[in-house]
């Protein structure tokens, strides 16, 4: 549930966004042309995300698998990824209907979503998560074991590791995460420099609502908002 979000009031946001993505791109030597912006669709009804879509949000995400199910029909276009934890026997239910799972927090998690997409006929799209804070309460993990698990899923035959995800600690000044951000930028390329075989580091997923222009700033190219273009959700979630 969210409180009523007019079109005008998400036009604005997203207009205000832009500019910012606009701006913090410029800092880190880059363009807007460079960073994805994905919508986090939670507790945003269909007709809204529609909207979204229709005002040029090309990429959402949703963290539910159930949320995902009862929307995934009455959304038209825009690719779609899963951004929250995924229980094993989930994987099934959403291998066909998202191109890219960004949340892949543990090997056993990597080992079906691979058996999952080899019966489809697939190669599924992932992102490493990265428990950056090294928090007993996040998945991911830890940055000292992310290289070593990068080299086993890389194994995996219907896999594809695209980058890496992260949620920093819930910080009370937003500029608290600029150093888990610049942590995760330099994981991302020792990684990317080591080249390793069947996976690629493009994408480097980090940044909502209160901190995407410092993760921008930081390095990220793909940011998760959901607050910033719909409003507060009355319910977390
Ligand atoms: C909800 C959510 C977001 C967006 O959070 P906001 O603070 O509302 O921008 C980003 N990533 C994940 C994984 C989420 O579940």
């Amino acid at each position: 549930m969210m409180e009523k979000l007019s079109a005008k009031e998400f036009d604005a946001n997203f207009l205000a966004i832009t500019e910012n993505i606009k701006n913090a791109a410029k800092k880190s030597g880059r363009s807007a042309d460079d960073i994805i912006l994905l919508a986090a669709t939670k507790t945003v009804d269909v007709d809204t995300i529609n909207y979204a879509i229709g005002k040029g949000i090309s990429y959402i995400g949703e963290n539910k698998v159930q949320e995902l199910l009862s929307k995934d029909d009455g959304v038209i276009g825009a690719h779609r990824h899963f951004i929250g934890h995924l229980q094993t026997n989930k994987v099934k239910d959403i291998i066909s209907r998202v191109e890219m799972i960004e949340s892949v927090d543990s090997l056993k998690l990597a080992k079906e979503i691979s058996k999952q997409a080899e019966k489809c006929g697939k190669f599924m799209e992932i992102l490493i998560e990265v428990n950056i804070g090294g928090e007993e309460s996040k998945w991911g993990f830890v940055p000292e074991n992310t290289l070593e698990a990068i080299e086993e899923i890389t194994k995996l035959p219907n896999i594809k590791i695209k980058g890496l995800m992260a949620i920093p600690p819930v910080c009370e000044n937003s500029e608290e995460n600029r150093n888990y951000f610049r942590k995760m930028y330099k994981l991302f390329i020792d990684i990317r420099d080591k080249n390793i075989d069947n996976s690629s580091m493009d994408i480097l997923s980090m940044g909502m609502s209160d901190d995407y222009k410092i993760a921008i700033e930081e390095g990220a190219n793909l940011i998760r908002l959901g607050t910033a273009l719909f409003g507060r959700r009355i319910y977390k979630i």
